[in-house]
């Protein structure tokens, strides 16, 4: 039972040979089955000759039944809201936008939306868009409270890991099967592994789009970025694309499309030469055009790279994610979501969405895995907006409680990818050093409180692969991500969507953040208690 569990049980305690020994089971696993990561050299050399293999946990991390069913079930209402604040134009103009909304104060957020304006203003000729999302979670057990399921955040653009947490979940499977290790807990059995089928769940979600485009002989272009290192688990996105549903797969940069992507004045269909390939015309026409990239800043370096991603944007191609989508995932939008009557609109509006017997208690299941958000602008319209009296201590309360609340608060501006948040005790110094202007960017978020005592045994490979690895036991905090796609914007209102699949993702206990692409945490899988 869940609610028993006791944590600081976990991992299962062995020796030093036994942990060698479950190592190099792990690791030759990993290695044999394509649970891969390009290794660190600068730069990454155009044909890779070596690769290690990603970072894993040993064991499983324990997360309890319900709540990982909780998550599940409600992806796919979270999936029908983004597609909605996607197709809600007035909506994202007023909260993202570069008029009213943190598109003012955010260059980058700016660029992106008075580009897409520019395009609706000139007429945009494909109406569908495609969603891969991932909503992650942490368990939140603060002392005398039983333990919940809270949001991290959702994410609408480039959602990496399903297919490697695939990977990391046949791992674990077959640690259970093959080793006497696994018979040092009870828990350890297959009824509590649950399948993990990403990978058939994210192709399925753009072999949705490609068919909706319903071109024969088209392709898929996935945009990447140059000096990427998990190519793997995008490459297993493409060989399922082909195998299961013979749909092929072009890969290209920013840089390479700035020459190479064409948009057919009369038809706007997107055609992108590609020199590699024995195609009789060197030109392939794209049915989806799928993001790996484009989601910070420093991806666009020069104007020529928005006007790559706004001419594929113009495009008749399916984009995933278009630039509404992208803006839907904003972290001001998570945290407008939570203030009165906004998921309301978006999940009981009748009137334009239909009716939904099941509204009131899907719209309390959404609430209740929320943390409390505010605006850091929240209050400034009351204030004299001249920044001395701001200065002078009369601040809004936006910015006021987080100054009272720091030790229990992150601070998030408008951006992926990790690295980017403030926490605890180094909030009141950059509160202090942000220009008031600026607090529309950013967002204030409580803390969620994992479950305190939980270890597992984490394996990282040396940078370059060649270090000895060493299993280090550590105090751990486990993020839940689940996937799910949406196709919608043809007929009316209608969204087509599916759950597609989790991943967990563990980190040490005393590090803030935890992107595995930033080295701050492992792959794991589930371990249903
Ligand atoms: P990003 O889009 O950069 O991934 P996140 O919102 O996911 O930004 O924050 C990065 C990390 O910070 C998360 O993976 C999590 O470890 C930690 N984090 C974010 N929000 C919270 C929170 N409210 N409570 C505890 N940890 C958090
Ligand atoms: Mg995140
Ligand atoms: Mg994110």
């Amino acid at each position: 039972m869940s609610a028993e569990f006791d944590f600081s049980q976990w991992p299962p305690a062995l020796s030093k040979t036994q942990l060698d020994a479950l190592t190099l089971y792990s690791t030759t696993y990993a290695l044999s089955h394509g649970l891969l990561y390009l290794p660190l050299i600068k730069p990454q050399p155009p044909i890779p000759s070596a690769a290690i293999h990603a970072p894993l946990s040993l064991f499983p991390s324990p997360f309890p039944r319900k709540l990982f069913d909780l998550a599940r079930r409600i992806q796919r209402t979270y999936d029908t809201l983004y597609a909605r604040i996607a197709m809600d134009e007035d909506f994202l103009d007023e909260i993202m936008g570069a008029e009213t909304g943190v598109g003012k104060v955010d260059d980058f957020i700016g660029q992106l939306w008075k580009g897409w304006k520019q395009l609706r203003d000139d007429g945009l000729v494909q109406p569908l868009q495609l969603g891969l999302f991932r909503s992650d979670y942490l368990l939140h057990a603060p002392p005398n409270e039983s333990i919940s399921l809270k949001q991290v955040e959702f994410n609408t653009i480039s959602v990496s890991f399903g297919a490697l947490s695939q990977r990391t979940a046949e791992l674990h499977r077959y640690l259970l099967n093959s080793t006497q290790y696994y018979n040092a807990s009870s828990s350890l059995k297959a009824d509590n592994f649950p399948p993990n089928e990403t990978i058939a769940g994210l192709a399925g979600g753009l072999a949705a789009g490609h068919r909706a485009y319903n071109v024969e002989g088209a392709r898929i272009l996935f945009v990447v970025q140059h000096d990427e290192r998990n190519v793997f688990d995008q490459r297993w996105l493409e060989y399922e694309l082909l195998e299961k549903h013979t749909i092929r797969v072009i890969r290209q940069t920013f840089e390479e499309l700035a020459h190479s992507a064409i948009v057919d004045p009369k038809t706007s269909v997107l055609h992108v030469k590609c020199s590699t390939d024995l195609h009789p015309s060197g030109l392939i026409e794209i049915s989806t055009v799928y993001y790996r990239s484009g989601y910070m800043p420093n991806e666009y370096p020069t104007t020529s790279h928005y006007t790559t991603r706004f001419l594929l944007e113009r495009s008749r191609a399916i984009k995933c994610p278009s630039i509404a989508l992208q803006l839907a995932g904003g972290k001001k939008i998570q945290e407008v979501l939570t203030q009165p009557g906004i998921l309301e609109r978006f999940l009981s509006d009748e009137k334009k969405y239909g009716k939904d017997i099941f509204q009131e208690h899907k719209i309390s299941e959404l609430r209740a895995s929320f943390m409390g958000m505010w605006g850091l602008d929240t209050g400034n319209d009351l204030l004299n907006p001249d920044t001395e009296a701001i200065k002078s201590g009369k601040e809004g309360y936006g910015v006021l409680k987080a100054r009272e609340l720091a030790s229990s608060l992150v601070l998030k501006p408008q951006r992926e990818g990790g690295g980017n948040n403030v926490y605890k005790e180094d909030i009141p110094a950059f509160l202090d050093s942000l220009p008031p202007k600026e607090r529309q960017a950013w967002i204030a978020m409580e803390l969620i409180v994992p479950p305190e005592g939980a270890g597992n045994y984490l394996v990282r490979a040396g940078s370059t692969g060649s270090e000895s690895q060493n299993a280090l036991k550590t105090e751990v905090v486990s993020e839940l991500g689940i996937f799910g796609w949406a196709l919608f914007g043809g007929s009316g209102t209608a969204v087509e969507e599916k759950e597609a699949g989790w991943l967990i993702r563990t980190k040490g206990k005393d590090s803030n953040e935890g992107g595995v692409a930033t080295g701050f945490s492992v792959l794991d899988s589930v371990l249903l208690v």
